[in-house]
């Protein structure tokens, strides 16, 4: 195991070799979505699995939720730059 990536194993695999990434995350409820650029995860260099850190999709729903009790309609994709995370 390399104790530089991270000390987890991944439980779909059970490989211990993690990449951390900054992808792009599109969270959806009901059908309206959220896009959200640089999301900081972790991917499963065996399976390719990626893993989201819970306090991320917090402030990601937490976002989605307070923008769309602003905008009534979006029916298109809605861009947030996220710099708080790194
Ligand atoms: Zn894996």
């Amino acid at each position: 195991m390399n104790e530089e990536t991270k000390k987890v194993q991944c439980p779909f695999c059970g490989g211990g070799c993690f990449e951390k990434r900054q992808i792009e995350y599109l969270y959806s409820y009901e059908d309206k979505y959220l896009l959200v650029p640089n999301t900081p995860v972790d991917i499963c260099m065996e399976c390719g699995m990626i893993y989201y850190d819970a306090a991320v999709l917090e402030e990601i729903e937490r976002r989605f939720f307070a923008i769309h009790q602003n905008d009534e309609e979006p029916d298109r994709y809605v861009q947030l730059p996220i710099a708080a995370y790194a």
